[in-house]
């Protein structure tokens, strides 16, 4: 028998690399803004055609490469950064693998232009799948530029599976702004198809947030710092009444570099203790400095994760900042997430036998979150006097207006009603075998679904032209997603008049949202269509349906005139699906009149 085992050919070996280094165009971005930073680069520009697809180009002013390092770079495990393995316990660079601008070369077309500040000439080298094309002298500017055309042209399976260009750019966001917010003093720039999306000017790391995720953002952040002699901790959390849904914000930088670490996020969300309702997650900013010789970076390819060497001190040291930074910041009202918002009507309405009283905010100035038994005694009033009161009060709490009380009891008997409603929840509804118990904002999520499916994907959407267009601002990422979707927007009934960086101007409105509503839905909708990454324009309108329906909803609490009450009921009845809310819950109970019965007969 012949030998048989070769060495493979250095292309095919790059290609291969290539898969573990680079798996979307968001990584070659990566990459690319971290070799910039390592050059000692003040100003990076991302230019990007097509979600990365076609070109993703960085342009740095950093100390660029002579001609032999220009040719060297592209040659697998050349690094400049380290030339031991102790190295690796000291890194001060993004980058160590000398891997990067091989693999990216292996499956691509790249254009590298390089000059450093004591050349006269700078360099210019063409590369093909690892094969140089060719490289010549040229005038540059002092810097390298790197441009890189139609990634994986060579490898079509991997192009098959790159996903839509909404979903791309949003992983190309996410890097970018990981790498702008670890680096405010650095000027970042990002052009989209020819439209600037980002300008980010050199500043500190307050003003680098504001500007990544918009002007709102300025009011919802409390600083944290702390400094011992194994770590510094800096940076911002969000106030917790702004916690999100999803985890989106929710940044750790280790040495400038930013990590993904599950145990302190733990940690963080720890600190919140007992200032967070079930299921949202606060936002946070935080930059943790520790000496580079108690990490090891090398434990992940993308090198997003890291191992720590005091882990335990790490975690509680991060839990006790930020707990103590909430303490001292918050102010923000008491927040009543366990209470039904219903009990309190009827107990106001009892004192205050003639008029019902607006709402009120409940806020307390001297709320610590530290002590518990403060907290509950602000939490349940209600709970807690109910018990106090008579059977009378059982009545007064269930009707819930005095207008009701008079109509319900009035002498005049002529008119029946056939419909209740119960806590300003549910309506019950009188039908021939019994009574139906409908949960009032669930029906009127699925009516609504259901009138906006129909006008996005069936029907011209009916539009209101508003009186004087509404400017609202957005950041730019957010302004970037509308733009993505906002011809399906346009089915539903919205019309724009202008976009900038900062804001849309919009001058027509669905038939069924009001103007104050405007930015609320919007919001949410942004939010749930970063939620679900959906694919298909499909998905774009079901996503969008349910976004509208659950936003505009009435809400328990909502009191409901008997004309709306019955509207509702036929609304519903009339829906295709009635039994289940968009999201999957059910809409209505029914009783017969048997199990009425059956109540009453055990
Ligand atoms: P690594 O960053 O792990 O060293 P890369 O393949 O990303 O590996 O880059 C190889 C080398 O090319 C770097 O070590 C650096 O010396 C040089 N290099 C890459 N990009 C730049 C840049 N933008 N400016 C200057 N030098 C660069
Ligand atoms: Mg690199």
């Amino acid at each position: 028998m012949s030998d048989i085992i070769q060495l493979l050919p250095d292309h095919v070996a790059n290609q291969i690399a290539a898969g573990e280094v680079v798996q979307r165009p968001a990584s070659v971005v990566k990459e690319l803004l971290e070799n910039s930073i390592d050059a000692g680069a003040t100003t990076i520009t991302l230019l990007l055609k097509d979600a990365g697809k076609t070109l993703i180009q960085v342009i740095d002013d950093g100390k660029g490469m002579s001609v032999t390092d220009a040719r060297m770079c592209f040659e697998r495990h050349a690094t400049s950064k380290i030339q031991k393995a102790e190295d690796l316990f000291n890194l001060n660079t993004k980058g160590f693998r000398g891997e990067a601008l091989a693999s990216i070369a292996a499956i691509s077309h790249v254009e590298l232009k390089t000059k450093q500040k004591t050349d006269e000439l700078g360099t210019c080298i063409k590369i093909e799948g690892s094969k140089v094309n060719s490289q010549e002298f040229i005038n540059t500017a002092i810097g390298t530029s790197i441009a890189v055309k139609n990634l994986f042209y060579n490898i079509p399976a991997r192009r098959n599976f790159l996903k839509s260009d909404t979903v791309e750019t949003r992983h190309i966001i996410d890097e970018f702004q990981r790498v702008a917010l670890a680096h405010p003093t650095i000027t970042f720039l990002l052009h989209h198809n020819n439209n600037e999306v980002y300008h980010l000017k050199s500043s500190n790391l307050r003003k680098r947030i504001v500007n990544v995720f918009g002007v709102k953002m300025n009011e919802k952040l409390v600083p944290i710092n702390e400094q011992t002699d194994i770590l510094t901790i800096e940076g911002f959390v969000a106030k917790p009444e702004y916690a999100k849904r999803k985890r989106g914000e929710q940044f750790f930088f280790v040495n400038d570099r930013f990590i993904k670490s599950s145990y302190l996020n733990h940690a963080v969300v720890n600190a919140f203790d007992g200032l967070l309702e079930n299921g949202m997650h606060p936002s946070y900013f935080l930059y943790l400095k520790v000496p580079t010789k108690s990490i090891d970076i090398n434990i992940h390819p993308t090198k997003t994760e890291i191992k720590f060497d005091n882990e335990k001190a790490l975690y509680a040291m991060l839990r006790a900042t930020v707990k103590h930074s909430l303490g001292q910041y918050s102010i923000a009202p008491v927040l009543d997430f366990d209470r039904d918002a219903t009990l309190d009507i009827s107990y106001n309405q009892k004192k205050n036998n003639s008029q019902t009283s607006a709402p009120k905010i409940l806020v307390d100035p001297d709320f610590n979150p530290f002590k518990e038994e403060k907290q509950s005694e602000i939490r349940f009033p209600f709970k807690r006097e109910k018990k106090q009161e008579n059977w009378e009060s059982l009545y007064t709490s269930v009707i819930s207006d005095n207008e009701k009380q008079e109509e319900l009891f009035s002498e005049n008997e002529d008119k029946i009603q056939k419909t209740f409603q119960i806590q300003r929840k549910y309506v019950l509804s009188l039908i021939k075998s019994g009574v139906v118990l409908i949960h009032q904002s669930l029906a009127h999520q699925r009516i609504l679904y259901e009138e906006f499916l129909e006008s996005i994907t069936v029907k011209e959407a009916n539009s209101q032209q508003l009186l004087f267009p509404v400017k609202i601002s957005f950041s730019s990422q957010e302004i970037e997603m509308i733009y993505t979707i906002k011809s399906e927007l346009e089915n539903a009934g919205f019309s724009f008049d202008e976009f900038t960086k900062e804001s849309v101007t919009i001058k027509g409105i669905p038939i069924s949202v009001t103007e104050s509503k405007i930015t609320i839905i919007l919001e949410q909708l942004l939010n749930d269509i970063d939620l679900e990454v959906p694919d298909t324009s499909f998905s774009h309108f079901d996503i969008m349906a349910k976004s509208f329906a659950k936003t505009l909803a009435i809400k328990t609490g909502t009191k409901l005139s008997e004309k709306e009450q019955d509207a509702l009921v036929n609304d519903l009845f009339s829906c295709k699906e009635p039994n289940v809310s968009p999201f999957g819950k059910s809409i209505f109970k029914t009783l017969t009149l048997n199990e009425i019965d059956n109540l009453f007969n055990s």
